[in-house]
């Protein structure tokens, strides 16, 4: 399929791990050309400012912006934004892609990094004026005005996006209630302690949390949103809701190439490769082998900063030829207003978390253990223990549980080497 005009490789996606992919091609030594494909208007920005200081007016829209059109022209990749690729087809050689302008974009290799869409709500009124979700600079920019001027604002979501979009609103003065529909915040991602303590410190800056409750209906007048009904009866008036319930990784394209696909994701292995054996997938819209050894087995989707750049180096090397297997430690960071909360490890599976420190006065972290090992780190106000433990998980080490709470000894002067055996 290759022609004199194809390029070297065609990155779908420019976001995180399509901008961390590009710059991996070149710190590898690659120099064939490259076209890296968005769908957004704008070139590939940092998202976690969006839910957080962005809405609060701290920063302008260019300084989210990774590069500038010269640091492009430098690395001689071709940015084409504002033009999604729409069909795609390839064998082993190479490829062609159209966009939906009607270019036709030919390869020879072919990385995705297509990310993910926020789930709708799926209820009646979903689609009022006042309704909103996050994923996007465009999503930022119509909320952030409708933000300051919220005086009721019922967040619907529990997650990490929802909970810092609450966050903002509360420190700007609304009043502002999270309905969450299982038995606790942060589920899927953090220890019962610290979901507790989160639920916790959110309502003591005054955010009523709803635990078990579902968002039924929303409700409106003249076409803007007024309430939202829960499952039990309750009526909670709003003038702003904001959902934040997951997001759905992009797939359409792999589907096409009959790439092996799952509700979450492409399936890659821990190259990055997908199972055509010559696709690279890369971020949010990947599902591939936990890449922490102490995690549990099994594959996983990660929706992180540190997962997308990394996994997008592993596809970099894949494509060039030095294929080498992602296995970092994950580390995540979510900031919901003066509240740090940095995590290392997955604490999936915990048998043991140990409480070190003072939950009520937000200065805390919980060690988490599977069989005596460490496997986690959940830190609130401490960067120092996070960064300790952080270091040792990354060098294979551990910290005794027995001694882990003593918090008048420094965490990094209790690593030890590990004793016990990996579990995965
Ligand atoms: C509001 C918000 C706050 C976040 N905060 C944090 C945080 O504090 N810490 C953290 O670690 N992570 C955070 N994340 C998660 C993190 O931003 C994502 O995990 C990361 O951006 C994933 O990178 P990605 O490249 O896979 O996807 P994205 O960055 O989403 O990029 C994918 C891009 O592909 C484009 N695309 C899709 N289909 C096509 C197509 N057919 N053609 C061309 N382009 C296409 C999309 O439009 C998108 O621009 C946050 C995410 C959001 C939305």
């Amino acid at each position: 399929m290759a022609t004199a005009a194809t390029v070297s490789t065609l990155v779908v996606g420019a976001g995180q791990a399509g901008i961390s992919l590009v710059t991996a091609l070149r710190e590898l030594g690659d120099t064939g050309p490259v076209v890296l494909v968005g769908a957004e208007p704008e070139p590939p920005y940092e998202r976690p400012p969006l839910s957080k200081s962005y809405l609060r007016g701290e920063h302008d829209r260019g300084s989210l912006v990774f590069h500038d059109a010269a640091w492009f022209a430098d690395l001689g990749v071709e940015l084409v934004t504002g033009d999604p690729v729409v069909t795609i087809g390839r064998d082993a050689s190479g490829g062609s892609a159209t966009t939906a302008s009607g270019r036709t974009l030919t390869f020879e290799r072919l990385a995705l990094t297509t990310g993910a869409v926020n789930r709708g709500l799926g209820v009646e009124g979903a689609d009022l004026d006042g309704v909103h979700s996050v994923r996007t600079l465009a999503d930022a920019d119509r909320l952030a005005p409708r933000l300051r001027a919220a005086r009721e604002v019922v967040v619907v979501g529990g997650g990490f996006i929802g909970l810092e979009i609450a966050a903002g609103a509360r420190a700007l003065g609304s009043d502002v209630s999270v309905v969450e529909a299982t038995d606790r915040l942060l589920g899927r991602a953090v220890t019962p302690v610290l979901s507790d303590a989160v639920l916790q410190a959110h309502e003591r800056r005054g955010t009523r949390i709803l635990l078990r409750s579902h968002a039924v209906r929303l409700t409106g007048e003249h076409g803007r949103v007024t309430s939202v009904q829960l499952d039990d009866g309750t009526e909670l008036p709003a003038d702003l809701v904001v959902v934040g319930i997951g997001a759905a990784p992009s797939t359409a394209l792999a589907a096409q190439l009959g790439l092996l696909v799952e509700p979450r994701g492409i399936v890659v292995d821990e190259y990055a490769l997908t199972s055509d054996g010559v696709t690279v997938a890369a971020g949010d819209c990947a599902v591939g082998p936990n890449p922490f050894d102490r995690g549990e087995p099994g594959t996983m989707r990660l929706e992180s900063v540190p997962h997308a750049t990394d996994q997008a180096r592993a596809a970099a090397a894949t494509l060039v030829g030095h294929p080498t297997a992602y296995d970092r430690v994950p580390w995540f960071w979510s900031d919901q207003g003066d509240l740090r909360l940095q995590m290392a490890g997955l604490p999936h599976g915990a048998d043991r978390t140990v409480v070190r420190g003072d939950v009520a006065a937000e200065r805390f972290s919980l060690l988490s253990y599977r069989d005596g090992l460490l496997i986690a780190v959940e830190s609130v106000g401490v960067p120092t223990d996070y960064l300790a433990v952080k270091r040792a998980l990354e060098k294979g080490m551990t910290i005794e549980a027995d001694s882990a709470a003593d918090t008048s000894v420094p965490l990094k002067r209790l690593i030890t080497r590990a004793r016990g055996t990996r579990t995965s």
